[in-house]
């Protein structure tokens, strides 16, 4: 099965605010997840930007117990950029990359990024030692 990793824009109603219908989702259907960016406050309407990963049929049980909850859900579109200036073309992230939009390119020894094979799933981000890979939001979250 399938390792997926999701980047939403939740908006809790006023009633939800404060209650930890998120955090549930952990224990409920294993998941983690990351709060990229959050404005919540009790009895108000509340706004959050939520990296889920998980199996994908538990992110999307997760995402419909979220939803049963009242929260309205948005995908926000991602993207993974390389900044070639702080890569030390060490070749970790290689052997991570299944599209293959990261390679070692065997005439220079360098690791060479292909945004047009690029998928998104943000595992070279997480395992680059300095940081190299880095997610951008889109819909104007980030
Ligand atoms: S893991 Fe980071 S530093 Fe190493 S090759 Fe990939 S992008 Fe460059
Ligand atoms: S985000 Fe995924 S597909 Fe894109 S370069 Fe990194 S590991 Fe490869």
């Amino acid at each position: 099965m399938n390792e997926v990793r999701k980047i939403v824009h939740l908006s809790f109603p006023p009633d939800s605010s404060g209650k930890p219908v998120v955090c549930n989702i952990i224990k409920l259907f294993d998941l983690c997840f990351n709060i990229i960016k959050a404005q919540i406050n009790p009895r108000e309407v509340g706004e959050m930007v939520l990296e889920i990963n998980g199996l994908e049929p538990a992110v999307n049980d997760g995402l419909a117990y979220l939803r049963e909850h009242g929260l309205t859900i948005t995908p926000v579109a991602q993207t993974v950029r390389k900044d070639e200036d702080s890569c030390v073309h060490c070749g970790v992230c290689t052997a991570l990359c299944r599209p293959r939009a990261l390679e070692i390119d065997r005439a220079t020894w360098k690791v060479r990024f292909d945004s047009e094979k690029c998928v998104a799933c943000g595992l070279c981000v997480k395992v680059c030692p300095v940081k190299a890979m880095e997610t951008q939001l889109e819909n104007g979250y980030l």
